[in-house]
């Protein structure tokens, strides 16, 4: 494989600034890779070929004039297709966007922009990043690089096979459930979901808008850390976006294990039908933790078994009201001629332009918010999410993290779950807590499955410390020297 593709987000951007390499070697390297690996994949929605080589060039021109280049000079990225560039068709997976062209960007691409960052291109997503697999995609699922029979995970399946197959440097997702950590976790990447308001979500189409953020995919915790300090940050264009003064600096004690307390959640490992493969290969890896000097302590999160309930009363109902705008009349598709109404246009356009999951969603969602059943459904769910909150709270009062498998499966075969939506639901049990409670929670390849799937660690940490949890995972891949960052033998060579 050409050399270019094995560096990471750090040692490109370093070589880069350093003359030792040109942005334009770096996107034939990348496109190269693409054009052999994508019809296997199908990672990609939408390439931008012609507007990368000519901010390459523009920056090659700045580097003979000798002005300096940013922090991800020359680094190739992919963004998942529900965050906005001007000029560009923005699908979110869906064919309700068809003919949509964004008429700004999002604030998490313009700063990968302003630090040199070069876009490759858009990737798929479960529609509306609704979905554990990607098989939600209007435009057909992507494929895991592990094994091409499995999914990628999802919603961020393309961005996570894009990194794993070293079609990507690095690349952007969105969480509201654990769309960058299981992703993460079944391709064997490293993924961050940042604490609420930490990433502007700023032109990050919405679904649940009081759990979206905006996280980085990447091959090391390193390039994830350098990745999230260049998109998060106050943006004024973003009322939820936290001011600096509400975030905790990152506490020096990552920097040794010893003396770092970690916490595994009791419920967690006695959850029904997540496979016993993955707590064995989690509990080897928490001995590694001790080995390295963190001290280990059972913990409990009592109400973390109303996560999954919980979280699927509060997303659709928020997805339901966020949805209404994609009506045939504002954005995209349009049913013309049978409509004959105004109410059935926007009903001809809805049922052909939506897929069933997310008209799913928005039936569930209209119906917990429906007056006399929202005090029932969407008010409970409320205050479950305040106690699912409490619990990580009174457990950071003992340990710095939380540390479980990431997701209670490794991927799984296309069509395994599609008839069956609780079962995917259940993909997600490990990280939704992580999002009702607003906090920060990474994933890290820690081992892999018997039949050699990537299986995930999921590091949790305090509200405002996602630089420790990514920490953490740089101190596990230090312990294990990187054995866990590795290509997938299939698509070793293209
Ligand atoms: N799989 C979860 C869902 O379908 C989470 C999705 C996400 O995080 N975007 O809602």
């Amino acid at each position: 494989m050409d050399s270019i593709l094995d560096l990471s987000a750090v040692q490109t951007a370093g070589k880069v600034k350093a003359g030792q390499l040109r942005p334009l070697e770096i996107l034939d390297a990348y496109y190269g890779r693409i054009e052999k690996l994508e019809p296997k994949i199908k990672a990609y929605l939408l390439l931008l070929k012609d507007r990368a080589y000519g901010r390459a060039r523009e920056m090659e021109a700045r580097l003979k004039s000798g002005r300096p280049l940013g922090r991800l000079a020359g680094v190739a990225v992919a963004v998942k297709d529900n965050m906005v560039l001007e000029d560009y068709p923005t699908t979110c997976g869906s064919k309700i966007l068809e003919g949509y062209v964004s008429t700004y960007t999002a604030t998490a691409l313009e700063r990968l922009e302003n630090e040199d960052a070069l876009i490759l291109g858009k990737t798929n997503l479960d529609e509306f990043a609704m979905g554990s697999s990607t098989e939600n995609s209007a435009f057909g699922p992507s494929r895991n690089p592990w094994d091409t029979s499995r999914v990628p995970g999802g919603s961020s399946g393309g961005s996570a096979a894009a990194v794993a197959a070293r079609m990507a440097c690095a690349a952007l997702g969105s969480e509201t459930g654990g769309s960058v950590r299981q992703p993460a976790s079944f391709c064997g990447v490293v993924g961050l979901k940042p604490t609420y308001g930490r990433v502007s979500r700023y032109g990050l189409v919405a679904f649940g808008s009081s759990l979206d953020q905006i996280g980085p995919l990447a091959r090391t915790a390193e390039d994830a850390a350098l990745i999230f300090d260049v998109i998060s940050g106050h943006d004024p264009k973003d009322s939820t976006s936290l001011v600096p003064s509400k975030i905790q600096h990152p506490s020096s004690s990552t920097q040794h294990l010893s003396g770092i307390k970690v916490g595994l959640p009791k419920e967690y490992f006695s959850v029904e039908g997540a496979d016993p493969e993955v707590f064995r290969v989690t509990e080897e890896a928490v001995k590694v933790l001790a080995a390295g000097g963190a001290k280990i302590e059972e913990v409990s999160l009592p109400h973390s078994r109303f996560a999954l309930p919980t979280y699927y009363i509060v997303a659709p109902s928020e997805a339901s009201a966020n949805l209404a705008r994609f009506d045939g009349v504002r954005y995209g598709l349009r049913a013309g001629g049978q409509a004959g109404s105004l109410l059935g246009l926007y009903k001809a356009s809805r049922t052909q332009g939506l897929g069933h999951e997310v008209q799913r969603r928005i039936l569930i969602g209209t119906f917990a918010l429906s007056h006399g059943y929202y005090d029932a459904y969407y008010g409970r769910a409320q205050q479950a999410r305040a106690l699912i909150a409490r619990d990580f709270e009174e457990v950071f009062k003992n340990v710095d993290f939380v540390v479980s498998p990431t997701a209670p499966t490794a991927a799984f075969k296309l069509g395994e779950k599609t008839q069956d939506p609780v079962s995917m639901y259940l993909s997600d049990i490990f990280t939704i807590p992580v999002n009702l409670a607003g906090i920060a929670g990474a994933s890290v390849c820690c081992g892999f499955s018997k039949d050699n799937l990537p299986l995930g660690l999921q590091i949790v940490g305090p509200a405002g410390r996602d630089e420790d949890v990514l920490g953490l995972a740089a101190h596990w891949e230090r312990l294990t020297r990187g054995q866990y960052i590795q290509i997938p033998q299939g698509v070793k060579n293209g």
